[in-house]
């Protein structure tokens, strides 16, 4: 038979799934695992949300929508945008998407020709070099500073005529780091002087401790070259629901749209109307739900420290990257062997002698799986 898809052949499986189906192995077998290796909030979507979402299928929303998404939502997201991210934003920029991840590829679908050249800051989360390859780009790697987990001039290095996008993820999966406004500095007057677009990942923008979450198209003139993305997946614990959006300017979106019309149609009509609710309704399910997140991650990263291990500034997110000796996989397969804890190796997120530990998991679990860490070291 002939051969399938070259590019597709060259898109490596995720480094994280052996270590989590080998901890999927062992729970089917009756092991009591421990997992710190989800990228999903533990709390159920709210009350309000979901009801809105119930009352929009018992109002028969159950057909087709306007393929960028239904009005309501789009100006849900256009005024929260403007209130919240602080740039301008029409109903017309926006696009509402199968989740963050589908925006992300249509993204590179819309502004990537066969070979141009797109910076991906490492460490970085997991689906956005093929999602490059995929739509036939090139990814340009460049490793941030580990101690300080923040831009500097080292970024110009990697500039040249082929460079077409870079891609920031702040606050960070897996770091956990928050831009300051120097670093988004240097993004922008990177891509305004060489005419570069950016994607800005603003999906952990409601994770932020005692730090400012800065939006790139908010600086200069950035809303002309950045596309936004951002979801409900993580703010709203909707990872279920698979909705996600974009904010680009028009000429931008049109393109996004035909990707959009011709792969999945649209996002889910009455998962749109739970979308409503969610940008609408009281944030207040927002800020508990930061809150407990903020307590976990104190507790996570002194016990962590205690333990003598190095962590990056867990700044935002809900991740604590840590540092450790020797081969992350091994260390992480020590873990889930020996502790019955499961962590991802930084490898998946091109940073080697890094685990990745989610605390999206409850207290009592975390400090059971912080005593299991300690005993094995
Ligand atoms: N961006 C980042 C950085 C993420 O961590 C995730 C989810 N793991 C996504 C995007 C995708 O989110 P969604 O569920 O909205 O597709």
């Amino acid at each position: 038979m002939r051969q399938l898809s070259e590019k597709i052949a060259a898109v490596l499986p995720s480094a994280t799934i052996a270590i989590s189906d080998k901890a999927k192995k062992m729970q089917r077998e009756g092991t009591d695992v421990i997992s710190l290796s989800i990228g999903e909030p533990d709390f159920d979507t709210p009350r309000h949300i979901k009801d809105a979402c119930i009352d929009a299928l018992n109002r028969g929303e159950t057909h087709y929508a306007p393929s960028n998404g239904i009005p309501e939502l789009l100006n849900a997201v256009s005024e929260k945008i403007t209130r919240e991210n602080h740039f301008s934003c029409s109903s017309e920029q926006v696009i509402v998407t199968c989740g963050a991840k589908d925006a992300i590829y249509e993204t590179m679908e819309a502004i990537l020709n066969p070979g141009d050249e797109t910076i991906i800051l490492t460490p970085a989360w997991v689906s956005y070099e093929p999602c490059v390859q995929i739509a036939g780009g090139k990814v340009v790697k460049h490793a941030i500073n580990p101690k300080t987990f923040q831009l500097d001039d080292s970024l110009l290095e990697l500039v040249n005529a082929k460079t077409k996008m870079i891609v920031i993820n702040s606050p960070s999966n897996p770091t956990g780091a928050v831009f300051d406004m120097k670093s988004m500095n240097l993004v922008a007057d990177l891509c305004t002087d060489y005419d570069i677009y950016a994607m800005s990942d603003e999906i952990y923008e409601k994770m932020v401790y005692g730090k400012e979450h800065i939006s790139l198209a908010a600086i200069g003139d950035m809303e002309q070259r950045t596309i936004t993305i951002n979801g409900f997946s993580k703010a709203y614990a909707m990872t279920g629901w698979r909705l996600g959006y974009a904010v680009a300017p028009k000429k931008i979106i049109t393109e996004m749209s035909k990707v959009q019309q011709h792969t999945i149609s649209q996002a889910t009509t009455f998962a749109m109307w739970g979308g409503v609710a969610a940008l609408k309704g009281d944030q207040q399910c927002v800020e508990d739900m930061r809150e407990e997140f903020d307590q976990r991650r104190k507790y996570i990263i002194s016990e962590l420290n205690l333990m003598g291990y190095e962590t990056a500034p867990a700044d935002g997110a809900f991740y604590a990257f840590v540092k450790v000796t020797g081969d992350d996989m091994e260390v992480a397969s020590r873990w889930l062997e020996k502790a019955h804890v499961a962590a991802t190796p930084g490898s998946a997120f091109y940073a080697p002698g890094w685990i990745r530990l989610s605390y999206a998991t409850s207290m009592e679990r975390l400090k059971e799986a912080m005593g299991r860490i300690r005993r094995v070291g």
